[in-house]
């Protein structure tokens, strides 16, 4: 699929022509992240980022004491893709990307969520195990 930033200066493909997994995050790290509601990952085989672009790095701790790394756009600021180092597996942030079909979407971390969460999705209250 292909990937671009809210300003268009970071374009990207993914490696598949679909995600594997697509989530809404209602997490507070998701909320601040997305600096709204709730956050949307799209998950995707880990592949390297072309070097070209115009992207800067913020890299978290996260809950389980690993690290993610969290791609962001350096003119316009767009969030686009983070990466949790060792995985194999990658997420990029779904409003980035063209013709994703939202319908599939998952919703976790419902325990935290401010906004209510529709009918008949599958959803955890917090994150499935994996
Ligand atoms: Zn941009
Ligand atoms: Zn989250």
């Amino acid at each position: 699929m292909q990937a671009s930033c809210q300003c268009g200066a970071v374009q990207f493909k993914t490696p598949t022509p679909e995600p594997l997994d697509l989530y809404h995050c209602h997490c507070i790290e998701c909320r601040k992240q997305s600096s709204s509601a709730f956050g949307t990952s799209a998950i995707f085989p880990a592949f390297p980022l072309p070097d070209n672009l115009p992207l800067s790095c913020y890299t978290r701790k996260t809950d389980s004491g690993g690290l993610l790394d969290c791609y962001f756009c350096t003119i316009c600021g767009a969030r686009v893709l983070h990466s949790r180092q060792g995985k194999k597996t990658v997420s990029v942030k779904g409003g980035c990307l063209e013709g994703l079909d939202w319908s599939k979407a998952k919703h976790i971390w419902c325990s935290r969520a401010v906004v209510k969460i529709p009918e008949g999705v599958q959803r955890w209250d917090e994150e499935p195990d994996d």
